[in-house]
């Protein structure tokens, strides 16, 4: 397992101020597409075994669309480690870049899991995507400002599902992983911050089974250990241990990460 890297003080603060920004950021500009403003465009994110990966067919749950986009071959996974956040690391592949299809029609983002649960108020969203419509283009063959664009598109369409601060939590924490690849640090910590908040949120309102109360206590846990928060860290930690039916592998992850924390404190 890898530890975690330990941002410095200052990258923590640089962060929180980026997230004042763009919390009370003016209209946006045209130029920034769907993106906040400090995103930086032309990242480039590691090569991938182009082996690895297919072309599949979706039908869009908001326009009824088909569609092609590319994914992972399953069958040809090949882990090869885990970090201390529970993010799986693959031979020749990242599945976090592959992870949100969007329909080129009418812009619908979201992760596959989402594609069969039922949607809000589909008017309004096709109004919110018709928005964004003249700013962003699709391509199967993603490079990193398609990736990010998906991530930020699915975080335009997770309000009108009923579980929106799990799934914006998810998005976020992967945004993070994606800057991260990237080097982007500070927007790596900004989009971990939003993370953060969005699993704290959703696991205090949301009805979630033992599994995935155990696996979001953990990631908060993390996250907050990331971000240098180690009282939260050591309370969401120690929640991890106590949740009944909870996995094994993860208790111990809570108790290495516990003993990270403690040296911390
Ligand atoms: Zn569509």
């Amino acid at each position: 397992m890898n530890n975690a890297n330990e941002p410095s003080r200052r990258a923590l603060l640089d962060a929180a101020a980026i997230e004042s920004l763009v919390d009370t950021a003016p209209v946006r500009d045209k130029a920034l597409g769907v993106f906040p403003p400090w995103h930086k465009r032309g990242h480039v994110l590691p090569a991938e075994d182009p082996s690895m990966l297919y072309s599949r067919e979706l039908t869009c749950p908001a326009c009824g669309s088909a569609y092609r986009c590319t994914m992972p071959r399953e069958s040809k996974l090949v882990k090869t480690g885990e970090d201390s956040d529970l993010r799986q690391r693959y031979k020749g592949v990242e599945p976090i870049y592959h992870a949100v299809p969007v329909c080129p029609d009418c812009l619908f983002a979201a992760p596959l899991a989402y594609h069969q649960k039922p949607l809000k108020h589909r008017d309004e969203l096709a109004g919110t995507l018709a928005h964004y419509r003249p700013l962003v283009s699709v391509k199967a063959d993603r490079d990193a400002d398609d990736v990010f664009t998906s991530y930020y598109l699915a975080l335009k369409c997770s309000a009108f599902y009923p579980d929106r601060e799990m799934l914006d939590g998810w998005l976020w924490q992967r945004l993070s992983r994606v800057y991260d690849d990237c080097g982007d640090l500070n927007m790596s910590l900004f989009a971990l911050r939003k993370a953060y908040k969005a699993y704290q949120t959703g696991f205090s309102v949301s009805e979630l089974s033992s599994a995935q109360l155990q696996r979001t206590a953990y990631a908060i846990g993390d996250m907050a250990a990331r971000l240098g928060e180690y009282d939260k860290a050591r309370r969401f930690l120690f929640e991890t241990k106590k949740i009944r039916d909870g996995a094994a592998a993860i208790r111990d992850m809570a108790d290495q990460r516990l003993e990270y924390v403690n040296s911390k404190l």
